[in-house]
């Protein structure tokens, strides 16, 4: 499982790491990392199986999970009263209705289930930060987590890091600091090289000062906390010599982000799509920029407004079904992404493919007419005009926008008008601009950044 050619076909083994003092090839590793190893190694086998196999054993998973939440969750119990979920396929299921953020909110007693089963593990209650304001209470298990454990572990083993290097985590929720590993789930199954953190509110010059200091070999933080970096970099025409990769997560990647990164350090980025709500839904293909959905994990759809599943080359909603969460199923949860569906993909993998995903609707403009779209302002129509460090932008009517910008001095009337025009092109609409020259612009709950918003969404 552990042994894959590289692309240069150099066949890198992870070291495993063993407690038994004495023995050390082949490693003898801890009981809990012996389970995450054996869900590894079924996960190996399963990411080969075609789409259709690898369907009906979800939906093998599905029943078990109905059956569950029809008899011990009440807002279930309720739905499902009637139907049999033994006989369940796919056009039954498509029926369900689906659950909306609003719907968690509100109705978080009649989600939870009343008798989780004791193999399940400590119950706990996480919060998500909620981009509308309104955080979104949910319960995982020990299980749920040992699930998000292992697509972490795998998303390392498919991107082939070399754990003998350095990690640098610039992230939500750590201070600045340096560890002898990478730390948890990596470190409990394989000897790695050092970590250092280093909280993602911090001031961009000093991280970059920071990342010069820690000289690591892979970088994780988020995709708009990388762009700022990376920028910076460029115009400090600072190098980052030993960086081999950056990893991002948790925000839509900006289509330019790539080819800044590779232009500031020459290298790639591994993207992956995850919520706090579900864990990892989607991972980078180690051989494209595309993502394979996690089908072990949870069952994705991607559906159009009329609710029908979106073919390749079609962007829809993302709904999610948790497959393992018996504390507090999420069947058929709407979380308000989209995403473009993907053929399959050469790798041979029979998960299912995502080409991007796109951010949440409330990152879409509303045209005056009331079409829709993700508007892309890359830092080059920024910079074209003048030398504006961050930008947010918010439309705040159906014919206005407020841009929030960073820059060293007020922009020019001249300035003004060139961006008006960029934007308007952009946008597809000449809109009416409100600028605001500010000191800096804070990221939202959860850490993440936005850099369109629309307030009519
Ligand atoms: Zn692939």
């Amino acid at each position: 499982m552990l042994s894959r050619p590289d692309q240069n076909g150099v066949r890198i083994d992870p070291e495993v790491r063993s407690v038994v003092s004495g023995i050390g090839w082949p490693a003898i590793g801890a009981d809990a990392a012996a389970h995450l190893q054996a869900l590894l190694f079924q996960m190996e086998r399963s990411q080969w199986l075609p789409e259709e196999s690898l369907r009906e054993r979800q939906f093998g998973q599905l029943k078990l999970l109905l059956r569950h939440a029809g008899s011990t969750v009440p807002h279930y119990a309720e739905m499902l009263r009637g139907i049999d979920t033994d006989g369940f396929d796919r056009d039954s299921f498509s029926a369900l209705p689906l659950l909306s953020r609003k719907m968690l909110q509100s109705g978080f007693d009649s989600l939870q289930s009343t008798a989780v089963p004791p193999g399940h593990g400590t119950v706990v209650q996480s919060q998500s930060s909620g981009s509308t304001g309104m955080p979104v209470r949910f319960l995982q298990t020990a299980v749920t987590q040992f699930f998000w454990n292992a697509l972490t572990v795998r998303e390392h083993l498919w991107q082939q890091r070399d754990f003998s290097g350095k990690l640098a985590a610039i992230r939500i929720k750590v201070n600045e600091g340096s560890w002898p590993d990478w730390g948890l789930p990596v470190a409990a199954l394989f000897r790695t090289g050092p970590g250092a953190t280093l909280n993602v509110r911090t001031d961009v010059e000093r991280q970059l000062a920071w990342l010069v200091r820690e000289d690591p070999d892979y970088l994780i933080t988020h995709a708009s906390n990388l762009h700022a970096l990376a920028e910076l970099s460029l115009k400090q025409g600072v190098r980052l010599p030993r960086l081999r990769q950056a990893r991002t997560y948790s925000e839509a990647l900006r289509p330019d982000l790539r080819e800044t990164v590779r232009a500031a350090w020459g290298v790639q980025i591994a993207d992956g799509y995850s919520c706090e709500e579900a864990g990892n839904i989607a991972l980078q293909c180690p051989r494209h920029e595309h993502y394979h959905i996690q089908s072990e994990n949870l069952l994705v759809e991607i559906l159009d407004e009329a609710g029908r599943p979106c073919a390749p080359g079609e962007t829809g909603r993302v709904v999610i079904t948790t497959l393992h969460n018996f504390a507090m199923p999420l069947i058929r949860y709407e979380l308000g992404d989209y995403a473009e569906v993907g053929e399959p993909c050469e790798c041979g993998r029979g998960l299912p493919v995502l080409t991007r995903i796109l951010g949440r609707r409330r990152n879409m403009v509303v045209l005056p007419d009331g079409r829709r779209h993700w508007p892309s302002m890359p830092s080059a129509m920024w910079h074209a005009v003048a030398p504006i460090e961050q930008f947010q932008v918010t439309q705040t009517g159906i014919g206005s926008l407020e841009v929030k910008y960073v820059m060293g001095r007020p922009l020019s009337q001249e300035e003004i008008a060139g961006l008006e025009q960029a934007v308007a092109e952009r946008f597809s609409h000449a809109f009416d601009i409100f600028w605001q020259r500010v000191d800096a612009i804070e990221r939202g709950q959860g850490g993440k950044y936005e850099d369109f918003i629309s307030l009519l969404a």
